[in-house]
């Protein structure tokens, strides 16, 4: 239930900035989603209808921009996209170094695919 904790932190996170500012209604919620946090959209997507209920968020659409896994060699200085190795399951995946697509070395850092973030929230004020 990865997926549920995570959809709960965005429905909290949307409550809590949409207090103070007169809001009846949150419409939407635009989320950065890095390849490296192992979340599935539709699962995220599925879980936040439900977290969302009887809170200011319910019925709000969640917008994922999928953000691409990037990473840097420090063997070969490859920096750029990553695919997850897909023989690597998810649960390890998230902890175990990524391996350079070039040189396959493991002695590399992650620069990207690891966001979580509310960019953006769309909302109804009272007038
Ligand atoms: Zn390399």
């Amino acid at each position: 239930m990865h997926e549920f904790s995570a959809a709960c932190s965005i429905v909290e996170a949307a409550v809590e900035g949409a207090k103070g500012h007169d809001i009846t209604k949150v419409t939407a919620v635009n989320i950065d989603l890095g390849e490296f946090t192992f979340l599935i959209p539709e699962q995220l997507a599925f879980n936040f209808e439900i977290a969302s209920q009887n809170t200011i968020v319910e019925g709000a659409e969640l917008r994922i921009n999928p953000v691409k896994g990037r990473l840097e060699c420090t063997d070969c200085g490859y920096e750029g996209e990553v695919e997850p190795d897909p023989e690597i399951p998810e649960q390890i995946a998230m902890f175990a170094p990524m391996k350079c697509p070039k040189c396959k070395s493991s002695a590399t850092m992650i620069t990207g695919g690891k966001e979580f973030v509310i960019t953006n929230i769309e909302a109804e004020v009272e007038t």
